[in-house]
């Protein structure tokens, strides 16, 4: 069976806030942090990928292609088989969809993080990533923020975690700016759920 990689605790993010905040990098943390989001990106990039008809084999990494049919074999030429039904189960539920928008910004991140020197890059970049944005495609208007398919926890719950999160004069720079522009979209992505539903 597929196995995707999880979303991300929150302790760990937490702290890596924290620390940040009082000016230290500590580079095993931000790694930490930073390569379980690069795991949980490709993993999301690979599910929308396997739902669009493009299944990755988990045992080789080959590509197997189909058409969607529930009942579907998938077979890859390493011997491996599985429904199309049973792979597709592996992946509902766990907040792995998502369209264009979000699958160009976790992809900029899985290229960009490993290549990032310093820490300081690498803090932004994972700054960049937890304050992303579902847009809507037909007015680019913000929907829901990233996080969700991020970080553990409802939506509620991880709205108010990101809101809770430490910064400090000391936080790197630019942080507190990303949030800034985060809590603005928020307020509209709240608005435009809310007509959504009623
Ligand atoms: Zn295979």
């Amino acid at each position: 069976m597929p196995v995707w990689a999880p979303r991300v605790s929150k302790l760990k993010i937490r702290q890596l806030y924290e620390t940040d905040a009082r000016g230290i990098y500590d580079r095993a943390l931000i790694d930490e942090v930073g390569y379980a989001l690069l795991a949980r990106c490709e993993s999301f990039v690979a599910a929308v990928r396997a739902v669009a008809g493009e299944a990755t084999c988990p045992r080789c990494g080959a590509v197997v292609s189909h058409t969607g049919q529930k009942g579907e074999l998938l077979r890859c030429p390493c011997g491996w088989e599985l429904t199309w039904g049973a792979y597709f189960s592996t992946i509902q539920h766990k907040q792995l969809s998502g369209a264009e928008p979000v699958l160009r910004l976790f992809r900029e991140y899985v290229a960009a993080y490993p290549r990032a020197r310093t820490s300081r890059e690498r803090i932004l970049l994972i700054d960049r990533l937890l304050h992303g944005f579902h847009w809507y495609y037909k007015d680019d208007t913000p929907t829901r923020p990233v996080a969700i398919n991020l970080i553990e926890g409802r939506l509620g719950d991880v709205i108010a975690f990101l809101e809770d999160l430490t910064y400090g004069n000391r936080s790197t720079p630019g942080t507190r700016e990303c949030f800034a522009v985060w809590r603005e979209r928020a307020e509209v992505a709240r608005g435009w759920s809310r007509c959504k539903e009623t």
